[in-house]
């Protein structure tokens, strides 16, 4: 998708502060941390939501988050405990439509998410 900032940042067309990437998958901090550790674990594949998601794609947003099981471990933050956060649609705060998993950590989290 030509016009989306993530395939952008994902491609390399718009420079991100890249923690991994492969030839599925791309992380990288996020550019308004909520958290110490603030990172955004993609697809390169373009899905723009959760709701978009077809059956074939499971396997692959399966590893988006085993992924971020490794950079959590990378990062140093598994024992502190983490969250990932998926948002779908504007009125749950999505903001940017490629799907993408936040993980969120280095600090403690409430429960209810605002
Ligand atoms: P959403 O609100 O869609 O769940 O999350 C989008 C995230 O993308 C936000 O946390 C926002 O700070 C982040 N973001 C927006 N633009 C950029 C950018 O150009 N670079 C990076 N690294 N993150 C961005
Ligand atoms: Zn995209």
């Amino acid at each position: 998708m030509a016009e989306c900032l993530f395939c952008k940042i994902a491609s390399g067309v718009i420079p991100g502060d890249l923690v991994y990437q492969d030839d599925e998958i791309v992380a990288f901090r996020d550019i308004n941390p909520q958290a110490p550790v603030h990172i955004l674990i993609i697809p390169r594949e373009h899905i723009p939501a959760v709701d978009c998601l077809e059956d074939r794609q499971a396997e692959l947003i399966g590893r988006l988050f085993c992924k971020a099981r490794d950079i959590a471990r990378q990062e140093g933050i598994e024992a502190g405990g983490y969250r990932l956060v998926v948002n779908n649609g504007a009125g749950a705060g999505q903001t940017v439509l490629h799907v993408h998993v936040h993980l969120l950590g280095g600090r403690s989290f409430h429960w209810p998410p605002g």
